[in-house]
């Protein structure tokens, strides 16, 4: 800990006992259950200085973290609403992956009853989705079995982000219940799960998989007006205050460069599309369009361009 105006401040190596201690400050009926509570949460980790690495090794990083609590009866139907919703994320980025199942490990806590029913909830659930997976013996956490996902990028790499970790222990050593329906406390089942992983190392993947070339929902510079010269500046910050409307993140490149320095600059950007207005194009209102990845693709009304942005963006197409 360290001492910063009065007060303290501690480092936070996970976020599991913030969950637990966020369930116990209020009591909870099994009508409650099953009770997701989700937190990007911060945590660190003292890696030595010559092992950090740009994005992916980190001494501080950001969880997309979920602590889920419930009873025996509901673990296949939430380990299966987990396994969903890693699914429907991941193919959002158009990624690979496989999921490893990790079973006890020599030193670990429980019964072999509760090891069971929670390795056997998790193949049910991977069974039920028809998902294959790879038994890796002897690797869970030392509460509970797990699924990890590893995602496989654009040069064949994988990278592990996404696990859920069944976990009959922790809830008993925290002292969590509920009260059932037969009116007797009840210690509930816990589920932890991450889709990202490290968002910060998921953003790191994501460069790599992409080269930087990301998909228009994802570019952080849409599209770029480039005025052909100074005087066709008004007409691009109209076109630029229409595609606003739309909610599409567009520039203007109003610098007195010629067109084709100003095009290689947005190309190197791997801006996903370039708006060229020149005398032609303020004349009858159209704009003359290039695609990072297609080259020049034409000219075209300002109105259907916009919807084509837009409906590109909303389908989050992956190209
Ligand atoms: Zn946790």
């Amino acid at each position: 800990t360290t001492v910063i105006d009065d007060v303290p401040f501690a480092l936070k190596p996970m976020n599991c006992p913030g969950g637990m201690l966020v369930y116990k400050s209020q009591p909870h009926s099994y009508r409650d259950l099953p009770l997701r509570v989700g937190e990007l949460g911060i945590v660190h980790r003292h890696e030595l200085s010559g092992a950090l690495h740009g994005l992916f090794r980190v001494r501080c990083f950001t969880q997309d973290d979920a602590h889920i609590f419930m009873t025996r009866e509901q673990i296949p139907d939430e380990i299966a609403g987990v396994v969903h919703l890693i699914n429907q994320v991941y193919s959002k980025f158009g990624f690979d992956y496989f999921v490893e199942l990790s079973t006890r490990p020599a030193d670990s806590m429980g019964s072999d009853e509760d090891w069971e029913d929670a390795t056997n909830g998790l193949k049910t659930a991977l069974e039920k989705l028809g998902m294959p997976y790879i038994v890796n013996e002897g690797d869970g956490a030392f509460y509970g079995p797990k699924l990890d996902f590893h995602i496989e990028d654009s040069l064949g790499r994988t990278w592990q982000c996404g696990t859920i970790q069944l976990d009959f222990q922790l809830p008993e050593r925290f002292n969590l219940e509920y009260t059932g329906a037969d009116g007797e406390k009840h210690c509930p089942v816990m589920i932890h799960r991450v889709v990202f992983g490290s968002v910060e190392r998921f953003i790191g993947v994501l460069i790599e998989h992409f080269a930087g070339a990301f998909p228009l929902w994802l570019s952080p510079v849409q599209a770029v007006v480039l005025p052909i010269a100074d005087r066709h500046a008004d007409r691009a910050h109209e076109i630029e205050a229409e595609l606003k409307k739309y909610g599409i993140r567009v520039k203007v490149d109003d610098r007195s460069e010629k067109i084709g320095y100003k095009i290689r600059e947005a190309q190197l950007q791997k801006t996903p599309y370039m708006l060229v207005v020149g005398d032609k194009e303020v004349e009858d209102g159209t704009v003359s369009v290039r695609h990072r990845g297609e080259g020049d693709i034409g000219s075209m009304e300002l109105s259907s361009l916009c919807d084509r942005l837009a409906d590109e963006i909303k389908t989050k197409a992956i190209k």
